[in-house]
């Protein structure tokens, strides 16, 4: 076996998703899509492609007799693998797939726990181990890279596994898989079973690597597989993203990433490029339809994202306060702190200058502010929703009226009905009710109650800032005041809230001039509008219908 200096050893990673991958429940890929997932796969180093199981199917032989050519063309210079079980006719038609590889590999497979020789196979240990012997020597007429499997190892007697393995061996298989088909094994007692092969193998001129297959039936694949490894096994089969049948077989990047970041204790490495590791597993979810779900080791959405104020404040200091890997190890793009209701306001400037936004302190304080009670209402806060939140915060405004509470009542058959509540810069509080076309419209009539300023609504637009269920939704307002013109802008998943958040932003700015147009407003109206004074002006909302008439006017 593959040492290094320091006698660590080689693992060699044996990736089966265009084979036990595919095998899985709803994944289908076209011959155009394995061929791009296998050469996305020699970029990330894996030492062996399954590729398929030539016998079954045209469309399988054709994908493997594609990969095997293609790979002579690949800087990089997997085996290609193809799987037959213990038949003359799959032996024959895996070798016809895989010869055109540089380094082809025949894969053959036969169950030996009792209940699958018994009711599968029908047939018993002396007969399973003689087809065992044929179908490797068969395999080894072809090929010189020759696999054999004991299907269902886990749960076969291990006396018969020993004789078995070492016949295979005999007749010139160069790697034994143990496989753990059914995902029954556990860690201890599995590492058991592979020191025990070990031990029972005879001498060869060239030493046999020993593979282990683990499923997650249990979800122990990747412990069972970690197991073998101590105990000395030197090849792990794998899928990207766990996929395969079932619950899935272990997953590539579980097992090289745990290679990598143990190495100090379990003194092993491997040959793959990790920095492709992310890139593949989006590649691989892509093609199958298998969305990855956030929690998944290494590669799910949130293996690197830090939700708890405590835990983002330590990595935000040292990354290693609470990340065993660097993110950029598996080429993800960077670290991802998920802001959410705990997060601190070291946290939320670290976002903001990530983004490139800079805001003076204090504007800082008003983002934040609002930052936190959006937060309240929505579960994760995205770089957009920050970003229209520092942009209310660019225009801060002295506020001589906040929104205290506000309550509506609408419907296709009522008169939509508001109740606004304000409190004055004297922490007075003063509430109306009062009715409208609409609920916008009903809202701002019971603000304009409250407040006594004369003012007129003069555009209304309502934009989502973001995207998705909670989205953020954005009212621009302009609202003319003695002739001029004032803009409001507010922001809130709830639109209605941020209807009346931009029209008392417009309200503030016009307190700020003492409620006196004295320096002019921010822009001059339009002509025709500053010439009807405070006419009325319709404004459609949301494209339909008119909410707004200058009810202040
Ligand atoms: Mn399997």
């Amino acid at each position: 076996m593959a040492t290094q200096a320091g006698g660590e050893r080689r693992i060699f990673i044996f990736d089966t998703t265009l084979r036990d991958g595919e095998q899985s429940a709803g994944v289908s890929l076209s011959h155009s899509e394995k061929l791009e997932l296998a050469a996305q796969l020699a970029r990330l180093g894996v030492d062996i492609i399954e590729a398929g199981f030539p016998i079954s199917s045209p469309g399988d032989f054709a994908a493997v007799h594609a990969i095997a050519g293609a790979s002579c063309g690949w800087a990089d210079n997997p085996v290609i693998c193809g799987l037959s079980r213990a038949i003359s006719a799959d032996i024959d038609a895996a070798w016809r797939a895989v010869q055109p590889a540089r380094r082809p590999r025949i894969h053959t497979f036969i169950s030996t726990s009792p209940v699958q020789m018994q009711y599968q196979l029908r047939k018993g240990p002396a007969e399973v181990l003689e087809q065992a012997v044929a179908a490797v020597r068969r395999a080894k007429s072809y090929c010189e890279d020759v696999e054999f499997s004991a299907m269902d190892a886990s749960r076969s007697d291990t006396a018969f596994l020993k004789e078995v393995f070492a016949a295979a061996v005999e007749a010139g298989a160069t790697t034994i898989n143990i496989p753990d088909t059914v995902g029954y094994a556990l860690p201890d007692e599995f590492g058991q079973l592979v020191s025990d092969i070990i031990a029972a193998l005879p001498a060869a001129a060239v030493p046999v690597v020993v593979s282990v297959h683990t499923h997650d039936d249990l979800g122990l694949a990747t412990a069972n597989a970690l197991a073998a490894v101590q105990a000395g096994a030197t090849q792990i089969e794998c899928t990207i993203n766990g996929i395969g049948e079932r619950a899935g077989n272990t997953s590539l990047e579980e097992c090289v990433m745990a290679l990598y970041t143990r190495r100090a204790l379990l003194r092993t490495f491997t040959g793959v490029r990790s920095v492709e590791i992310y890139r593949t597993s989006r590649l691989v979810s892509a093609l199958t339809g298998f969305v990855v779900p956030p929690n998944k080791a290494v590669v799910g959405a949130n293996a690197f994202a830090h939700e708890s104020g405590i835990h983002q404040d330590g990595v935000l200091k040292a990354p290693q306060t609470f990340e065993i890997m660097d993110p950029t190890t598996i080429g993800r793009p960077d670290r991802q702190l998920v802001l959410g209701k705990l997060s601190g306001s070291h946290a939320f400037r670290n976002r903001l200058e990530q983004l490139g936004i800079r805001l003076p302190e204090e504007q800082v304080q008003a983002a934040f502010r609002q930052f936190k009670e959006l937060a309240d209402r929505k579960s994760e806060i995205t770089d957009e929703d920050l970003e229209a939140i520092a942009g209310g915060a660019l225009v801060p405004v002295q506020e001589t009226f906040t929104l205290d509470y506000f309550q509506i009542s609408t419907g296709n058959r009522s008169v939509p009905t508001a109740t606004v509540r304000l409190r004055m810069a004297d922490g007075r509080e003063a509430e109306e009710a009062a009715t409208g076309d609409g609920p916008v419209h009903a809202m701002y009539h019971a603000v304009d109650r409250v407040t006594g300023v004369p003012v007129a609504l003069r555009d209304y637009s309502l934009n989502a800032a973001t995207s998705g269920k909670d989205a953020l939704g954005e009212v621009s307002v302009k609202v003319e005041y003695k002739g001029h013109v004032y803009s409001g802008r507010g922001v809130s998943t709830d639109v209605l809230e941020a209807s009346l958040r931009a029209y008392i932003h417009a309200l503030n700015k016009i307190m700020v001039n003492g409620g006196r147009a004295v320096s002019g407003g921010e822009q001059r109206p339009a002509a025709a509008a500053a010439a009807g004074g405070g006419a009325a002006a319709s404004t459609p909302i949301s494209g339909k219908g008119n909410v707004s008439d200058g009810h202040a006017g």
